[in-house]
């Protein structure tokens, strides 16, 4: 294929990673031993190669098993430039594979996929570009949607296709958006920020809130049951982009995504306070969420 129709195909492809899996610049790019050692035996300006093929800023990083992979090839051609464009320009990538706890480092493929998705849920969690030139790896990795996959073939870095799962995930999100767009908007948009916010609960901790549930909110259980029906996935996760991309541009780790959901948890307690107190006095009878409060906040008024 000649370069010019393979570029624009790659950009379209990232395209679509952007807006089904909320990949954004700069492009972490997890790069496995042999995909780096291949760029230095051809010579190849790796960064700059990736940034051409994701048409994007990229930051490469290199798992610690990876790295003592490259060690113990010192002697092959290319591998010790590899090595010393690993150490200055690539984060490492901690997948917590210790020496002292294993003498001999990870197959590639043990130690990228438990990186790359590290529950084993075939969810590529931090949206990692994976530059894998191991085909076994990277058929793994096929299984796991949203997940860009880059190889270097005779001196020329490719891009695959979108892997299966990850294309009917699309074309199921892009239907959905669309019978979404038939319904009214006023009570879609109600559905999707509970199904949001219920997908948050999970992701946060997993326990916790149906426990919580089951003691004192039976309304919240009641309400919470239908979404269990529905598969968990990429409708919500793919609402979630397109609702609140400022949200999501922070949060390249889970710990800032921790402190969102923090964020947005004061919020809704500091909120139903102020409505409260306008609603009291306005005399408008409350939603069924504040009616509890309101009627404590009137008891007390009273006394
Ligand atoms: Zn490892």
């Amino acid at each position: 294929m000649p370069r010019a129709k393979r570029s624009k195909q790659y950009r379209k492809l990232m395209g679509q990673f952007s807006m089904g899996w909320g990949f954004r610049e700069p492009y972490q790019v997890l790069v496995d031993a042999d995909f780096i050692a291949e760029a230095n035996k051809c010579k190849m300006d790796l960064v700059r190669r990736l940034e051409d093929t994701l048409h994007g800023q990229v930051k490469p990083m290199i798992t610690q098993c990876s790295m003592r992979h490259l060690y113990g090839r010192k002697s092959e051609p290319g591998v010790q430039a590899a090595i010393e464009q690993a150490k200055t320009h690539f984060e490492r990538r901690r997948c917590g594979h210790h020496p002292d706890e294993y003498p001999e480092p990870l197959s590639a493929l043990e130690c990228v996929h438990s990186v790359v998705d590290p529950k084993d849920n075939a969810v590529n969690k931090h949206r990692y570009v994976c530059a894998i030139n191991d085909d076994a790896v990277r058929a793994d990795l096929r299984r796991v949607a949203g997940t860009p996959l880059i190889y270097i073939r005779r001196s020329v870095m490719i891009m695959e296709p979108m892997a299966t799962v990850s294309a009917k995930i699309r074309s199921k999100d892009e239907k959905s958006k669309f019978r979404a767009e038939l319904k009214t908007p006023g009570s879609k948009r109600k559905r999707e920020d509970e199904e949001d916010s219920d997908e948050g609960d999970e992701e946060e901790d997993e326990n916790a809130p149906t426990k919580t549930a089951t003691t004192d909110q039976p309304e919240k259980k009641k309400n919470k049951k239908p979404y269990g029906h529905k598969e968990p996935n990429p409708l919500a996760v793919k609402k979630k982009k397109s609702n609140s991309t400022s949200d999501k541009q922070g949060s390249k780790t889970p710990k800032a995504r921790e402190a969102g959901a923090v964020a947005k948890e004061t919020w809704d307690t500091e909120a139903p306070k102020r409505k409260r107190i306008r609603k009291h006095k306005s005399g408008v009878s409350t939603s069924v969420e504040n009616a509890a409060e309101a009627s404590t906040a009137e008891a007390h008024e009273e006394n």
